[in-house]
C-alpha cells in the first residue's frame, strides 16, 4: 500500500514507526518558517508543492501547521471532529490571528455518522439593534461624511461576534472531551509564545499602517520602531490566554456577559480619542446573540452525489450548488485536465469555460436575491425555486460553448426585485476540515471577514471582525430599488462562504455515505474555489491533494476570467500570453486576468482501503501555510 507510506501518525501505538503527531510533514513545514528559508509561502503569491496525506482514521486539514497539530492531538486523544474543529480554531485565533477567531463568526457542516444526521450551523455575526441602513456609508443622518478612518477601521463594521456560541451548541451535539480540554493547545501556545510564520509576517508588514492606529494591536505585532515584527519572531499573547481560560472554565456565557463582552464593546466603541467613528455595538447585543441551526441545502449531482452546503445568510451553498446544476447538461467528465500531475494538471479550456459561464449566471443570481432569509425571503420562499432542475436546465441553455456571455443576468423568478450588489474581494478567512474515528465530520469556514478584521484588538487579546462590510453600503440601487442584502438592525451579512459536504446517494436516492469535505477562505472566490475542488473530485477523478493544488480558475458576474498565475502549471508572464489555456479562453472572448490566487482550501476525501474500510484522503492548499495530518489506526494498520 503506497499511500500508508506517507501516513504521518500522532500518538499511535505504532507511533515510532511514523513518527509523531505531524512528522514528517510537520518538520518541513517547520524548516520552511525559518527566516529566509526558501521556499516558505507568500502572502498572495506563494506556492509551496504539498503531498497527499491519507490516513485510516483521524484526518484534520487546517490553514496552520500548529493548529493541524492540535486537532491532531486531540482525534489522537479519542476527541470527536467537532472537538478537533474546537481545538484547531482556538489555536488559528492566536497563530493566524489576521483571518478568524473568537471575536469573528463561522459557518459549520457537522455530520453525526451514529444517527446520519447532518448539521448546519450558522455562527455568522449579527448587526447592532441600533444599527442604521447607511452606517457604513455615512456618519450619521445628518451628517453624510464617510465613516473615519474608513467604515473597515471604524466601529461601524463591527458585528457582533458568533463564534463562541456557534462552537457551544455544536459541542453540546457533537462533542465527546470536555470543553475546557479543548482550549489547553491554545493556552499553552499563547502563554509559551510561537514563531511568526511568514505569512502572518506578511501580513503584519502589509497592515501595518492599520495596526499602527490601535494601541493594544500596535504592541502585539509591531515593534518599537512601527515596524513589522518579522517571521520567526515569538509572539505571546497573555491577554488571549487569560481570556481563553475564562470561556474553558465558564463556557461560552463568559464572551457573551460580563468582563469579555464589556471589552468587545468598548473596543466596538473606541473613538480612538475621537479620530474614528464609533460602533453602535451595545452589552444587549451580545447578550442577545443566537447561533441558529439552519436546513443544509443538499442537492444531488450526477445522480449519484448528494453535495451539501450552507444555506443563507450565506450565499456559498445556494451559487455552488446551481453551479453545479448547471453543469448537469455538460459532460464534464470528458473535459478533465490533461498532464495530469500532483499539482492537478492542466485544465482544459473547454473545462474552465463552461465552469466560468455557469459562475456567471450563478453570480446574477447571487447578486441580485440572496440575503439573510431571516429578512428577505428567497424567490419562492425557498431555495427550491432557485435549484429547480428545469430552471437550472434553461440557465445551462444561455451557455455557448464558442463564446463567453460576459455578464449575466439573473433569472427570471417572479417575486420583487430586490436590486444588486457585486461580490467585493476579502482576505479574512480560514477552512477547518476534519473526520474522527467514528466517521463525524466537520467542515468549516471561519472568518473576521478582512485581514485583521476592523483592526480593533480588545483588551481580552483578540480582535474584532469587520464583517458588517459585508452588506451592501447602499440600501436601495441606481433605480431605487431596495437592496435584499442591505443593512438591517439584528441581520446577518450575506456571506459567500462555503463549507461543503458530499455524500453518495443511496440507491432511493437518501444520503448514503460520506464522501468529501471541502470549504475555502477567499471572499466571493470562495464560490469558484469550492467548485473546482468538487468538479476536480467528482467529474475528474483527482484525489484530495490534487483538486486543492488544481489552477484556481473562474468568474464572478463579470466579463474577467480568473486563471491562478501563481499556479506552476499556468504560464503567467506577461499577462499569459504563453500559456494555452489563458490564450483559449481569451479566444472564447474572456478577458482573463492571472494574478495570484490566495486561496486556502483544505479538502477530505473519503475512499474505499482494498480490505473495505476507509481510508482518508487529506489535500492542504499549496498557496497557504496548512497541513493535513492524520493518525494511524491503532488495529488493522499495517
Ligand atoms: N467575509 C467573507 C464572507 O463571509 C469572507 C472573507 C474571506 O473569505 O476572506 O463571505
Amino acid at each position: 500500500m503506497a499511500a500508508l507510506s506517507l501516513l504521518v501518525g500522532c500518538a499511535s501505538p505504532r507511533a515510532s514507526d511514523v513518527g509523531a503527531c505531524g512528522a514528517p510533514q510537520l518538520e518541513e513545514a517547520r524548516d520552511a518558517w525559518r527566516p529566509g528559508a526558501p521556499g516558505a509561502p507568500e502572502i498572495a503569491t506563494g506556492y509551496t508543492r504539498k503531498r497527499l496525506v491519507t490516513a485510516r482514521r483521524d484526518l484534520v486539514v487546517a490553514a496552520h501547521p500548529l493548529a493541524a497539530q492540535a486537532g491532531c492531538e486531540v482525534l489522537a486523544q479519542g476527541g470527536s471532529a467537532v472537538d478537533a474543529a474546537i481545538a484547531v480554531q482556538m489555536v488559528l485565533n492566536l497563530v493566524e490571528p489576521q483571518s478568524s477567531g473568537i471575536g469573528g463568526g463561522a459557518f459549520m457542516l457537522h455530520y453525526r455518522a451514529r444517527d446520519e444526521r447532518l448539521f448546519a450551523w450558522d455562527g455568522r455575526e449579527t448587526a447592532p439593534a441600533a444599527a442604521r441602513a447607511n452606517d457604513l456609508r455615512w456618519i450619521d443622518d445628518d451628517d453624510h461624511r464617510p465613516p473615519v478612518p474608513s467604515a473597515r477601521a471604524s466601529g461601524r463594521s463591527v458585528g457582533t461576534p458568533g463564534l463562541l456560541r456557534m462552537l457551544e451548541q455544536a459541542h453540546a451535539q457533537g462533542g465527546r472531551l470536555p470543553w475546557r480540554a479543548l482550549f489547553e493547545p491554545a493556552i499553552r501556545l499563547a502563554e509559551e509564545g510561537f514563531p511568526i510564520s511568514p505569512r502572518l509576517g506578511q501580513s503584519i508588514a502589509a497592515a501595518a499602517p492599520a495596526l499602527q492606529g490601535d494601541a493594544r494591536a500596535r504592541a502585539l505585532f509591531l515593534q518599537a520602531d512601527g515596524s513589522a515584527k518579522p517571521a520567526g519572531t515569538l509572539l505571546r499573547n497573555p491577554a488571549l490566554a487569560a481570556t481563553l481560560r475564562t470561556l474553558a472554565e465558564q463556557g461560552a456565557q463568559a464572551f457573551y456577559r460580563g468582563a469579555i463582552a464589556a471589552a468587545v464593546v468598548e473596543a466596538s466603541a473606541d473613538t480612538r480619542g475621537g479620530t474614528a467613528t464609533p460602533g453602535r455595538m451595545t452589552l444587549t447585543d451580545l447578550a442577545a446573540y443566537r447561533a441558529p441551526q439552519r436546513e443544509p441545502i443538499c442537492t444531488p449531482y450526477r445522480r449519484v452525489y448528494l453535495v451539501c452546503g450552507m444555506p443563507p445568510p450565506s450565499s456559498g451553498g445556494l451559487a455552488v450548488a446551481q453551479v453545479l446544476g448547471m453543469l448537469e447538461s455538460f459532460e464534464l467528465a470528458a473535459l478533465a485536465p490533461t498532464a495530469r500531475d500532483a499539482e492537478g494538471g492542466k485544465p482544459s479550456v473547454l473545462g474552465v469555460h463552461l465552469v466560468a459561464e455557469a459562475e456567471r449566471l450563478a453570480f446574477a443570481d447571487r447578486d441580485r436575491f440572496v440575503a439573510d432569509t431571516d429578512f428577505v425571503p428567497l424567490p419562492g420562499g425557498s431555495p427550491a425555486r432557485m435549484l429547480e432542475a428545469a430552471y437550472l436546465r434553461q440557465r445551462a441553455a444561455l451557455i455557448d460553448p464558442r463564446h463567453s456571455m460576459g455578464r449575466a443576468r439573473p433569472g427570471d423568478l417572479g417575486g420583487p426585485a430586490q436590486g444588486r450588489a457585486g461580490p467585493g474581494i476579502e482576505q479574512g478567512t480560514t477552512q477547518i476540515s476534519v473526520v474522527d474515528r467514528d466517521g463525524d465530520v466537520v467542515s468549516m469556514t471561519s472568518s473576521i471577514e478582512g485581514a485583521f478584521g476592523a483592526y480593533r484588538m480588545t483588551r481580552a487579546g483578540f480582535l474584532l471582525n469587520n464583517q458588517l462590510t459585508d452588506f451592501s453600503a447602499r440600501p436601495v440601487d441606481e433605480q431605487g430599488q431596495p437592496v435584499a442584502n442591505r443593512l438591517e438592525p439584528g441581520k446577518r451579512p450575506r456571506s459567500s462562504m462555503a463549507p461543503t459536504l458530499v455524500f453518495r446517494r443511496r440507491a432511493d436516492g437518501a444520503r448514503g455515505d460520506f464522501l468529501l469535505a471541502t470549504g475555502s477562505p477567499g471572499g466571493a472566490a470562495i464560490i469558484p474555489y469550492v467548485t473546482k475542488t468538487l468538479v476536480g473530485v467528482l467529474d475528474w477523478g483527482l484525489d484530495a491533494q490534487q483538486a486543492t493544488a488544481l489552477v484556481d480558475f473562474g468568474a464572478f458576474n463579470t466579463p474577467i476570467t480568473f486563471v491562478g498565475g501563481e499556479h506552476p502549471n499556468v504560464d503567467g508572464r506577461e499577462q499569459g500570453r504563453h500559456d494555452a489555456l489563458v490564450q483559449g479562453l481569451r479566444a472564447l472572448g474572456h478577458r482573463v486576468d492571472t494574478a495570484s490566487q490566495s486561496s486556502g482550501i483544505a479538502t477530505i476525501v473519503r475512499r474505499t482501503g482494498a480490505d473495505g474500510t476507509p481510508l482518508y484522503e487529506g489535500g492542504a492548499d499549496p498557496r497557504r501555510e496548512g497541513l493535513a495530518l492524520g493518525t494511524p489506526a491503532a488495529a488493522g494498520f499495517r
